[in-house]
Parts: C-alpha cells; structure tokens; sequence
C-alpha cells in the first residue's frame, strides 16, 4: 500500500467513551480526519447505517475477504462476530487527502502500529474502573445482559495492553479527556512523518 496521510488508532474497552471523543475529533476541521469506515459480520444496530457506520456483510463474505488478502488487519472480536479494516477504505480516505482515524479494538489498533508505525498515533482510552465500564455498558442498553458480561470479561484483559500504546487518554472527566485528546491529535499531525515515533506516555 502506499502511504498518504497520517494514521490515528483509537482503542479501548467498549463502553469507555473512545467512540465519543473520536465523532468529537471528526468535528474539528483543522484535524482534517476522515473515519475508517470498518467491514463487520454483526447485525446492524437499530440507528446504524451500512456504508457510514461499517460495511455490513454476511460471515461467509467476510471470510472471503480473508482469503482475498483484501485486510489491512481483522480480528474476531467476539465469536463469529468479525471486524476488519479494509485496505480499500485507508486508500480511498488518503486518496481524498484526509488523515484517517480509526475506532477499533486493541489488537487490530496494534496491528496498524506495527505496520505504519512512524505514520500511526496509537491512543488507548482508558475508562475509571471496570466497574464503571459496567455502569455505562448498562445504561447504552445496545446489548443483552450475556453480551454485556461477554464484553465486560474482553475489558480486563484489553486493559493490560494499554502500556503497548503511544499514549494513554484517562476518561474521568470527558471534557478533559476530549481537549487532551484534540491536543494529541494535532501535535501527532504537525509532526513530519520522517521524525521517530512516539515515545510512550
Ligand atoms: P461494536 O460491536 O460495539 O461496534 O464494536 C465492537 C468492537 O470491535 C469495538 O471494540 C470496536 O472498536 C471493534 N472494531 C470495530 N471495527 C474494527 C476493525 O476494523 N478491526 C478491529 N480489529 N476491531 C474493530
């Protein structure tokens, strides 16, 4: 592939506000981001669109994109449940220009690193407790009780990969967290991708 713009991964346990703060981040022009729209083989939610939110496709579609070698990275996040990034969608967003932000899971968001590491900003949103996770999982009220518990089990162990991050964002206070996040970001985009990579927070 070849390289355009720069790469932001935004990663962490569902339900610890890093969907919020990258839609905030998609509102800040400066940034020009553009999201990575990513393939999946859920269901739709009830409010999610196919070709805005992800590409929703069957299993068996998924897989032949598997075959195909058409992933920048996948990951089966939760059984039979696949998510990937396709090459496709990084090239169609540098071909616009745009600086691509990404909001997926901690192994597919370290997979990006690895292979773009000077052009990837790699931040782990970190929620205030497992506990909290919990809360905030409840209240959304976009899963069953089975898939919250599934979710909650992923998180303890996705917490323990926040130190393989360029940077670590602490959501407490969102208001915090969004304008640490914007700062990042854009100090990230300022930097000339000859420069080495980000040292750890
Ligand atoms: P949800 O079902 O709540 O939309 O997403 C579940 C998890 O899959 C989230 O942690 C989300 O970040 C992750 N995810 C979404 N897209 C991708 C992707 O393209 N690759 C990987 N590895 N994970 C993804």
């Amino acid at each position: 592939m070849d390289r355009g713009g720069k790469l932001i991964v935004f990663s962490a346990p569902s339900g610890s506000g890093k969907t919020t703060i990258v839609r905030h981040l998609l509102k800040q022009e400066v940034l020009n981001l553009a999201f990575s729209i990513s393939a999946t083989s859920r269901e739709p939610r009830d409010h999610e669109k196919d070709g805005a939110d992800y590409y929703f496709m069957s299993l068996k579609e998924f897989k032949q994109h598997i075959k195909n070698g058409d992933f920048l990275e996948w990951e089966e996040v939760y059984r039979d449940s696949f998510y990937g990034t396709l090459k496709s969608e990084v090239e169609r967003l540098w071909a616009e220009g745009k600086n691509v932000i990404f909001d997926i899971d901690v192994v597919g968001g370290l997979r990006i690193k690895k292979k773009f590491p000077k052009e990837t900003l790699a931040v782990f949103v970190k929620p205030p407790s497992v506990d909290e996770l919990k809360i905030r999982l409840k209240k959304r009220k976009t899963e069953s009780d089975e898939k919250i518990n599934m979710r909650i089990a992923k998180a303890s162990i996705e917490m323990a990969t926040a130190p393989q991050f360029d940077r670590i964002i602490l959501n407490d206070d969102l208001e915090k967290a969004l304008k640490e996040a914007e700062a990042l970001v854009a100090e990230h985009i300022a930097k000339n991708p000859t420069e080495d990579s980000h040292e750890r927070a």
